[in-house]
């Protein structure tokens, strides 16, 4: 159990940081407590992270020298608990919105390929109706000759 927590199980009044820095000289990673209880007590998580409120390896020495009964491991503790939370429900949120994005450009693409063979079976029924054209036009150029050469040989028979 941490200092921390006894200074609470027994209703240890808590008060004000005076400032002594008692609290930093007994950390064993070199932080300073103090400027971290002010962090925690803001939650200011970018200055918790300028203040290395990780590297705490809630020892709970400077709860235990602190004259003002100030609870710092606790603090910390559910400072970093706190952080841990907010970045997981962020890290989810982006995972959320890129699954999202993914999707909607999933759509999109299909949307796309869609529209490029609906394209693409136009244009074969186009190049079709082309070539029926066309073979329909010399059929009927052909027949136009046959008959022309009738007409010329009844008219040769005649004269
Ligand atoms: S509990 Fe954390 S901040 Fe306090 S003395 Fe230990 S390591 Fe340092
Ligand atoms: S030991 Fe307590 S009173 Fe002293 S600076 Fe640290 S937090 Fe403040």
């Amino acid at each position: 159990m941490t200092i921390g927590s006894e200074t609470q199980l027994f209703n240890i009044k808590e008060y004000p940081c005076i400032r002594c820095d008692e609290c930093a000289l007994v950390c064993p990673v070199k932080l300073q407590p103090l400027q971290l209880h002010w962090y925690s007590q803001e939650f200011n998580e970018d200055r918790l992270d300028d203040y290395n409120l990780f590297a705490c390896v809630e020892c709970g020495n400077c709860s235990s020298v602190c004259p003002s009964h100030i609870p710092l491991v606790d603090e910390f503790k559910q400072a970093k608990s706190d952080i841990l939370t907010k970045r997981s429900k962020r890290l989810k949120a982006e995972q959320n919105k890129q699954r999202y994005l993914k999707k909607q450009a999933r759509i999109e693409q299909q949307k796309q390929d869609k529209i490029k063979k609906r394209a693409t079976v136009v244009d074969k029924n186009a190049d079709d109706d082309l070539a029926m054209k066309k073979k329909q036009d010399a059929i009927a150029a052909a027949v136009s000759r046959v008959k022309q050469k009738r007409e010329q040989k009844q008219k040769q028979k005649e004269s």
